[in-house]
């Protein structure tokens, strides 16, 4: 049964579009947030921004499928942009093939392009970038971010930037795969240099190198309850 959500303009109002399938896994413990907010669960839910193009080398979407299969295999859900293209549908992939949950969030401009992922265990149609994102961030624990293009790029300033602003505490970890973000990162030290950034919120960016690394710190997270609020 896949459930959908059309977020309109502002008001922030869910409407039940589409309902056709079981909902949640039913949760042994939940949260008590659980009746105020249906999706919450006491599984990790793990949002992971990456690149949506087809075009870039197979060793990026073979690696956001491992992470994929990684997320999988501890019960962890996938949060994700909704996609069936680039690295976003290799995460999703991974994920479904090792038997994991995965929840998309898609923009009704991009649905109408096509590109839903349509084995996703649940996908909510909202308006806007900016309301996938906030919901992306309000759905899950920790964000994971992997290579990709602008729109990475844009994720990456808002996930940042609502970590700086105290707007969450949930982790932020970047795969730098073969150095793919090195001259990024290397930018976000100048900006500290330059004293654009606070020293603290560029620390507040982990990186890892591998999923190995990704899933080390993503255990961190599950360990520590109320490190995270959602
Ligand atoms: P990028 O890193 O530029 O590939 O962009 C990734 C982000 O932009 C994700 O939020 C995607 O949903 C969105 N995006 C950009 N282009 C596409 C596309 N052709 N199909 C689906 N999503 C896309």
């Amino acid at each position: 049964m896949k459930t959908f959500y059309l977020r309109t303009l502002g008001l922030r109002m869910l409407a039940l579009v589409v309902a056709t399938a079981p909902v949640l896994p039913a949760a042994e413990s939940l949260a008590p947030t659980k009746a105020a907010r249906p999706w919450v669960s006491d599984r990790l839910s793990v949002c992971v921004y990456c690149g949506a193009s087809d075009l870039a080398p197979p060793k990026y979407a073979e690696y956001a499928r491992q992470l994929g299969k990684a997320l999988a295999a501890r019960r962890w859900t996938l949060v994700w942009g909704g996609s069936k293209t680039g690295l976003m549908g290799a995460v999703a992939r991974g994920a479904k093939e090792a038997g994991g949950r995965v929840e998309g969030v898609l923009p009704e401009f991009i649905r109408q392009w096509e590109v839903a992922y349509e084995a996703a265990d649940e996908m909510i149609v909202v308006a806007t970038m900016h309301d996938r994102k906030m919901m992306l961030q309000a759905r899950s624990d920790a964000t994971v971010i992997l290579p990709g293009g602008i729109g990475t790029l844009d994720e990456i300033g808002d996930v940042l930037d609502l970590r700086s602003l105290n707007q969450n505490r949930k982790p932020i970890i970047l795969l730098n795969q073969d150095g793919f973000y090195d001259s990024l990162l290397a930018f976000l030290d100048y900006t500290v240099a330059e004293k654009f950034t606070k020293n603290e919120s560029r620390q507040h960016l982990l990186v890892a190198k591998s999923v190995e690394e990704i899933v080390g710190l993503l255990e961190k997270v599950e360990r520590v309850p109320g490190t995270v609020s959602r």
